[in-house]
């Protein structure tokens, strides 16, 4: 029997349906579930925190291979089906709960011997607010292994000067180096949802970008992509982050050889790192003044 067919079973037996307001589509092509267990290159060693294991599919793999796996899942119905499906995988522990509200810490100081990964078919209706939490809250992760919009991994994947680049972008370089792993097509998905889908990888890297001020660096990269057909001159420049205006904004770029009329979508990582710290110094002018 394939994926398809036990997952029609499985639910039959539950008498449960896909729910749609939890984004529950669940993955069929068992290559594609191989391909993200090898690029995750999961061993014994690691604890996988699996977001949303749905009926099983990607789940059930992850406990082949992984030390751990601790699987966070939303629907009550979904995870008593796992508990009663797979009582007999002993590293297999299931969380009944909204992960935006999962204290995560809590559960990764309770595997202190093992390599933290998440590696996940991710909701879509979720995806970018639980990527900005596993990002931000800086938890102890090595590596994010997760199946999202496929519009949404061109996005994380962007170079600068493209049109998918934007300040999600830049916060992905700030803490991950990333790949586009593979693109997953709808029919691969029960059910088929109305878009294609694509698997990243993303490595999190500590310090990656020496930073004086990280909340600052952030609020000049939104104001910077507020109005993102017009050039940072105009967008950043009225925004008057720490006082700066236009005029002076011009000083910064011309010394740091940015050129006047360049838009937010140009500029690097490490541009906008630049940038903050030209800010930094002139309000600590300004300050001594
Ligand atoms: N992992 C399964 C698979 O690949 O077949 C299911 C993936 S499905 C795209 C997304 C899963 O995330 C569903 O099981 C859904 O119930 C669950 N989910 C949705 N919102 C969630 C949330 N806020 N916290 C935890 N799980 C969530």
């Amino acid at each position: 029997m394939g994926l398809k067919d036990e997952n029609l079973t499985l639910m039959r037996k539950y008498g449960i349906k896909a729910q749609k307001k939890y984004g529950q589509n669940f993955l069929i092509n068992e290559e594609v579930l191989d391909k993200i267990l090898k690029s995750a290159d999961i061993k014994n060693e690691d604890l996988v925190i699996e977001i949303g294991p749905g009926l099983g599919n990607l789940t059930k793999r992850l406990c082949d291979k992984a030390g751990e796996v601790v699987a966070i899942e939303i629907d009550k119905e979904m995870a008593n089906i796992l508990t009663q499906e797979y009582e007999n995988l002993h590293n297999l522990h299931i969380v009944n709960m909204d992960v935006m509200k999962c204290n995560l810490s809590e559960i990764i100081n309770e595997y202190p011997n093992l390599t933290v990964k998440v590696v996940a078919n991710l909701p879509y209706y979720i995806t970018t607010p639980i990527i900005m939490k596993l990002l931000e809250e800086e938890y102890d992760i090595k590596l994010i292994e997760v199946m999202v919009q496929k519009e949404v991994a061109n996005r994380l994947c962007a170079k600068p000067g493209t049109s998918d680049f934007g300040a999600i972008t830049l916060a992905i370089n700030f803490y991950t180096n990333i790949d586009y792993i593979v693109t997953v097509p709808a029919k691969d998905f029960l059910p088929a949802p109305n878009v294609d889908s694509a698997v990243t990888r993303m490595e999190i890297v500590k310090n990656k970008i020496e930073v004086e001020d990280k909340n600052l660096l952030f609020s000049i990269i939104k104001a910077s992509f507020l109005m993102k057909r017009k050039t940072l001159l105009n967008s950043l420049g009225s925004a008057k982050i720490l006082g700066i205006d236009k005029a002076s904004l011009g000083n910064i770029l011309e010394k740091l050889n940015i050129p006047q009329n360049v838009r937010a979508e140009n500029l690097s990582i490490e541009d906008f790192n630049r940038l903050t710290s030209e800010y930094i110094k002139i309000s600590k002018d300004k300050g001594i003044k």
